[in-house]
């Protein structure tokens, strides 16, 4: 995470050189007041902190992803990434026995897709939305262009933070994929009340400058007690848990997860600090939690502040297998009959609940004609494709708690004929009712000129279920019913022929 970290520091040196001599922006926006006030909060209660005392069991930890646009509806963060984030995220806590899965909102959907506001993308200080869209009884997370946490001291524009004030949390959409950059594990630390393995030193990381260098005064500039390698003071110095050695924001000071940079502590023992702890500021380093750490968001997660992600919540499946031929029709290669009706189909997967299907004319998906579409039945119809072009398409089965899967991707390629009234005698038809739940269905053309055709119903796999062969349809209006009692909830396809062409309809069957 630092890289950028970097590339943000060198920016705001520019823009702000004055600030920027006195101050370092924090890699995280969760300030020492927030700290404090986490602490004020949700105290920690250290009796309960015992490995023993744990449960054995796993906790799910609802969680729900705000993807968030520009007033434009531009800029928001693929689903995909959210996906890579959460396997990430449950990686990082897996010795916790925590498991997080995505809650849905009743109205926004798994992801909530419905923010499109410059005071959310750019900055936050629209609360009023935040709030409006947030999921009560979820850890909510705002991916966002911008994260800015409004605190002044470190600087507010960051890559991510924890708000206690709102208890959220928001990021920077370039930190949440499944990279292991650490942002996201690091940030949802925070709202399980962990602190900086280093706090006390979030503004002024202790280095050669610093007064009494190389040996750390015993209260650091934020006021927080400063830690002993020794351990004599672990419980009540910096972040109050003893596994976490001694770090006085030396993460800020170096390009890589590696510190020798010779500062001692208040009693003259060179500090050795865990670089690559989840709660320091270190980069490109293989995280972890403490036992002390994981100990410590188990207690809170189980402290009364957070009854409200309590659940009962099972997954589908531990894990999901995708198959390597997964996807179905189109087949690879294939031009279709018709740019304006593609249907999609792939194979339903064990332990799948949903289905993340994208499409595009460039296979990084990141084109301004791209499609990402959640659904929970294992086929799509597209009626907007351009004529004559190329298309990726790819499918990824995921369950609310297991979305550590790749995608599988095929092409394929439209034409420049469309397959609406391809039978020229027809003015309009339609299948009613659609959906269609108890009762039959049937089909209502209106034609200019008589004409003959086959009436087919195939199945969503392609399968036919019904046909009539030689249907006379007269000029105006011909109803004919379709016999349909017995076939199972789903999507079928409607497809009348005749001599000329033929034309396809939808319909569901939802009893
Ligand atoms: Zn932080």
């Amino acid at each position: 995470m630092k890289k950028i970290f970097f590339a943000l520091a060198a920016f705001l040196a520019f823009e702000h050189a004055a600030i920027a001599q006195t101050q370092q922006p924090g890699v995280c926006g969760t300030s020492l007041e927030d700290q404090l006030l986490m602490r004020e909060l949700m105290p920690v209660d250290h009796t309960h902190t015992t490995a023993s005392e744990r449960s054995n069991a796993v906790q799910y930890v609802p969680i729900h992803f705000h993807l968030v646009a520009d007033s434009d509806g531009n800029g928001r963060h693929k689903i995909s990434r959210a996906l890579d984030q959460m396997c990430d995220l449950n990686a990082a806590y897996e010795g916790n026995d925590m498991r997080f899965f995505l809650r849905p909102h009743n109205t926004y959907g798994l992801f909530d897709k419905s923010i499109n506001n410059d005071n959310v993308y750019s900055n936050q200080s629209n609360t009023f939305t935040m709030n409006n869209r947030r999921l009560t009884n979820a850890l909510n997370v705002y991916v966002t262009n911008i994260a800015d946490s409004g605190n002044p001291n470190p600087i507010g524009i960051v890559l991510a933070y924890y708000s206690p004030t709102f208890d959220w949390v928001v990021s920077r959409k370039d930190q949440v994929n499944g990279s292991g950059n650490g942002t996201i594990p690091h940030e949802v630390g925070h709202f399980f009340s962990l602190p900086h393995t280093f706090f006390g030193w979030e503004s002024a990381p202790f280095q050669p400058g610093s007064a009494g260098w190389p040996t750390a005064p015993a209260v650091s500039p934020g006021g927080v007690p400063t830690e002993r390698m020794n351990g004599t003071n672990c419980s009540t110095a910096a972040d109050g848990i003893c596994d976490t050695p001694p770090d006085y924001n030396f993460g800020l000071l170096v390009a890589n997860c590696q510190y020798n940079g010779g500062a001692k502590d208040p009693l003259g023992v060179t500090v050795d600090p865990m670089e690559n702890n989840y709660m320091g500021y270190f980069s490109t380093c293989n995280y972890e939690f403490t036992p002390g750490q994981l100990a410590q968001v188990s207690t809170n997660l189980n402290s009364p502040a957070r009854n409200y992600l309590d659940n009962t919540f099972t997954p589908a499946a531990e894990t999901v297998v995708t198959p390597d031929d997964l996807l179905q029709l189109p087949a690879s290669g294939d031009t279709v009959d018709a740019y304006n009706n593609v249907a999609f189909q792939w194979q339903a997967v064990a332990g799948a609940t949903w289905y993340l299907f994208e499409i595009d004319i460039n296979s990084s998906y990141t084109s301004p004609f791209s499609q990402e579409i959640l659904t929970n039945d294992p086929t799509v119809t597209l009626t907007n494709l351009q004529a004559n072009r190329t298309y990726f398409w790819r499918v990824r089965p995921f369950n609310e708690y297991y979305t550590c899967n790749s995608a599988k991707q095929r092409t394929f390629r439209t034409p420049a004929t469309t397959s609406a009234n391809d039978i020229a005698e027809i003015s309009k038809w339609y299948v009613s009712p659609n959906p269609l739940g108890a009762g039959a269905a049937r089909i209502n053309v209106n034609a200019s000129q008589g004409f003959d055709a086959n009436l087919t119903v195939f199945d969503a796999v392609g399968r036919q279920v019904y046909r009539q062969n030689n249907l006379t349809f007269s000029a105006g209006e011909t109803t004919v019913e379709l016999p349909l009692d017995n076939a199972p909830n789903g999507m079928y396809f409607v497809v009348l022929d005749s001599a000329a062409g033929s034309s396809t309809r939808k319909l569901t069957v939802l009893r």
